[in-house]
C-alpha cells in the first residue's frame, strides 16, 4: 500500500466522498477545474482486478460525481478515461477513472494524443492545495 493515492495524507484529506469500496478526489494537476478521479479503495492497478461489487460502486459514484460537477462547475459534457499500464501513461498503479468536466470555452483537451491527453497541456505544475480543497468542497456540496 505504498502508492501515492494510498499514502499521501493531503490527497486523502481532499476526498469528496468515500465508502468502504470507492472514493473520489480532485486530481492535483487538473486539466480543467473540477477534474476528478474515482478510485476503488483497494489498491489494485487494473480494471480486471476489481470485483464486480467494486466496479458497481466505482461507476455508481461516477454517476453521482457527474451530476455534482454539472452543479459545481457548470459542466455540460465530460471526457471520461483511464490509463492502464505505464506504456499507456498510467503513472500511479492504482486504478483511477478520470472524470473531466467540460464547458463551452474551456481550455481542456483540444487534441487527442493517447499517452498524454489526460495531462494538462503545457504544464505539469500541481494546482495549489487550497484551491484543490476549495474545489473538493464545492463538488461535495453539490453531491449532497
Ligand atoms: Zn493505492
Amino acid at each position: 500500500m505504498s502508492c501515492v493515492f494510498c499514502s499521501n495524507a493531503e490527497i486523502a484529506q481532499r476526498a469528496i466522498a468515500r465508502s468502504d469500496l470507492a472514493w473520489a478526489v480532485p486530481t492535483n494537476i487538473p486539466i480543467v477545474p473540477g477534474h476528478t478521479l474515482i478510485l476503488p479503495t483497494r489498491c489494485v492497478a487494473t480494471f480486471e482486478e476489481l470485483t464486480t461489487n467494486e466496479r458497481e460502486v466505482v461507476f455508481s459514484l461516477f454517476s453521482r460525481i457527474k451530476k455534482a460537477l454539472a452543479v459545481a462547475v457548470g459542466a455540460t459534457g465530460f471526457n471520461i478515461a483511464w490509463n492502464e499500464g505505464a506504456v499507456a501513461g498510467q503513472s500511479v498503479p492504482h486504478f483511477h477513472l478520470h472524470v473531466v468536466p467540460r464547458y463551452e470555452g474551456d481550455t481542456g483537451i483540444t487534441e487527442y494524443e493517447p499517452r498524454t491527453f489526460l495531462y494538462r497541456p503545457g504544464s505539469r505544475e500541481a494546482t495549489p492545495e487550497a484551491e484543490l480543497r476549495d474545489m473538493a468542497t464545492r463538488i461535495a456540496q453539490a453531491l449532497g
